[in-house]
């Protein structure tokens, strides 16, 4: 299968070459175009995903999207947004767009977004199986198994997904906001105790009866941070 083509449309260059970077190491053909014009041009050639950037110089990246929309192009369009006003926008206007992150975004966060909407719309990368691995806790993203010194833990897919969003982010404490979306998804409507729940869960599970060091900080008023047990 070739290689997935991204093209990341970013007039901010630091954020541009930080996303391909990114996006090179995690296997994908990444091309640059810094401004309106160049990204329409680039897009018409045939990309697998836009990284659109709303405010472009030339023409803005609302424009663009419609514009590749009208078109009848399918390619999925991950915006990226550096205000709360922008995110209204994207969200209310019929722009064709798939997903959005707000400035300023971790390129694990744009990876992993631009992941989940290659999985929905059926492009899946070749799988680079991936097996974390911190002390003693082992987390195996192609089998979906966690180990305590080799012997699997039993989780729940949640539970699994909130371990694996957290050991992806060593050391970043992570809003339950931010967890509730990317382990439940946008549009759960449950509230935010639910997270402790499973962290609750996963704490017994890996630190009361496999005996790991604390590895599931609680970060008061805010979230969780995972750290290396
Ligand atoms: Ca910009």
């Amino acid at each position: 299968m070739p290689a997935i083509r991204i093209l990341v449309a970013e007039d901010d260059r630091a954020i541009r070459e930080l996303l391909v970077h990114h996006l090179h190491r995690g296997g994908f053909v990444a091309i640059e175009a810094g401004d309106g014009p160049t990204t329409l041009r680039m897009a018409r050639d045939g990309v697998d995903l836009v990284l659109l950037d709303i405010g472009l110089p030339g023409i803005d990246g609302f424009d663009i999207a419609r514009t590749l929309r009208r078109e009848g192009r399918t390619a999925p369009i991950l915006m990226l947004t550096a205000r709360a006003e922008e995110v209204d926008r994207v969200v209310g206007f019929e722009l064709g767009a798939d997903d959005y992150v707000v400035k300023p975004f971790s390129p694990h966060e744009v990876l992993a977004r631009v992941r989940a909407i290659l999985r929905r719309s059926g492009m899946s990368q070749d799988p680079t199986p991936r097996v974390l691995r911190f002390g003693r806790l082992e987390i195996d993203e192609a089998a979906r198994e966690v180990r305590v010194d080799g012997i699997d833990v039993s989780l729940k897919p949640r539970e699994y997904q909130l371990l694996l969003v957290m050991a992806s982010n060593p050391g970043v404490a992570l809003s339950r906001d931010t967890l509730l979306e990317r382990v439940w998804g946008y549009d759960f409507d449950g509230d935010e105790r639910t997270v402790d729940v499973h962290v609750r869960r996963l704490r017994m599970k890996l630190e009361e009866h496999r005996k790991l060091t604390t590895c599931l900080h609680t970060v008061h008023g805010f979230g969780y941070k995972f750290t290396q047990g």
